[in-house]
């Protein structure tokens, strides 16, 4: 059974998220019962918290089909034209991943195309150029980014629903790892998905991530029924702390107390110590850090936290005595 097969179908299947299910349900019910597409769509949050897969449910609760491309791949608005001209149907929604990375051509091209389901485009060059005018199918947007910020205020104003994805709860993340647990017909006990769920980082990629790597382990020890014994063996092995962190974000408080004696240090000046890109720490390894009060974003630079210290063994700075 692959992945394809435990993805959630409905908005009953989907896991957590509840908030957002409930208005989603409401404007779902309201599109359907006048017959038009759903308005414009624009989710964010983290990476890995499921804003693909509640795409893929609510096409699949529409009835239409989904067409999935990200920001980056559009370059020109002829890539953008192609897309809505060509392949998209009457209701179908258009899911655009990472949209705060499209160009700014391809961006104001897609206005038009949003409020009135049309878009011009020139063909040609020089004084041979001409414009043409497409005439498209109403369709759905569904935008997702994991920097809102980066969205230009002209682009998100055309979206009649902005929502944010939030953190799973230790619950839902258990929930969620059970559920794919009964689907592949493999037992596990309710500890045992929940010590998946503690190093899940609130995202449920990485506790259904982590839910098959331990279930290798499970298997060749030729246990049918996951246990939290035998989770936290597998979870250990896989170089998991109880914090959740792996070994890079180890290495990153590591490097921050033994090199630059916890810190203020500034954000390039630490990714050059862990040949890390500084945007890659920045949003893929901080966030989580910070969450945890394992490390500190001054105006100064980044700082170790006096539980960084102790987590890793490290005793405590001394302050200073004036
Ligand atoms: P994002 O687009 O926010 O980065 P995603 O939708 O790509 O996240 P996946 O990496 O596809 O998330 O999620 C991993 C697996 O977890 C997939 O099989 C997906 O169907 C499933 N999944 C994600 N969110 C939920 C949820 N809320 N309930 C149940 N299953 C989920």
């Amino acid at each position: 059974m692959d992945d394809l097969t435990l993805r959630p179908k409905t908005l009953d299947e989907y896991v957590g998220q509840r908030r957002l299910k409930e208005k989603l349900r409401v404007y779902l019910e309201a599109a359907k019962a006048r017959g038009e597409p759903l308005e414009h769509l624009l989710l964010f949050g983290p990476p890995g918290l499921g804003k693909t897969t509640l795409a893929h449910v609510i096409a699949h609760e529409l009835g239409v089909k989904l067409h999935i491309t990200s920001g980056p791949a559009i370059e020109k608005p002829g890539d953008l034209a192609a897309i809505l001209a060509n392949t998209l149907e009457e209701g179908d929604i258009l899911f655009i991943d990472e949209i705060h990375r499209l160009s700014r051509q391809a961006e104001e091209h897609l206005y038009p195309a949003m409020e009135e389901f049309r878009m011009d485009i020139v063909i040609g060059q020089g004084p041979a150029a001409r414009s043409i005018r497409l005439d498209l199918p109403r369709f759905t947007l569904i935008g997702a980014t994991t920097r809102p910020g980066l969205i230009t205020a002209p682009l998100r104003s055309r979206f009649g629903i902005v929502e944010h994805l939030e953190y799973y709860s230790l619950e839902e993340l258990s929930e969620g790892i059970r559920r794919d647990a009964r689907l592949l017909g493999v037992g596990i006990t309710e500890e045992a998905a929940l010590e998946i769920a503690r190093r899940s980082r609130g995202t449920m990629r990485i506790a259904k991530r982590l839910f098959r790597r331990v279930r290798d382990f499970a298997q060749v020890a030729k246990e049918e029924t996951i246990t939290r014994e035998r989770a936290l063996l597998a979870l250990e092995a896989l170089g998991l702390d109880e914090l959740g962190l792996e070994r890079r974000d180890r290495e990153i408080l590591e490097v921050l107390i033994l090199r630059f004696g916890g810190g203020p240090v500034g954000l390039s000046t630490l990714a050059t110590a862990l040949s890390e890109d500084p945007g890659t720490l920045e949003e893929v390894y901080e966030p989580y850090l910070i969450q945890q009060g394992l490390l500190k974003r001054t105006p100064r630079g980044r700082m170790a936290t006096e539980k960084a210290y102790r987590h890793l063994g490290f005793p405590p700075p001394v302050e200073p005595l004036l």
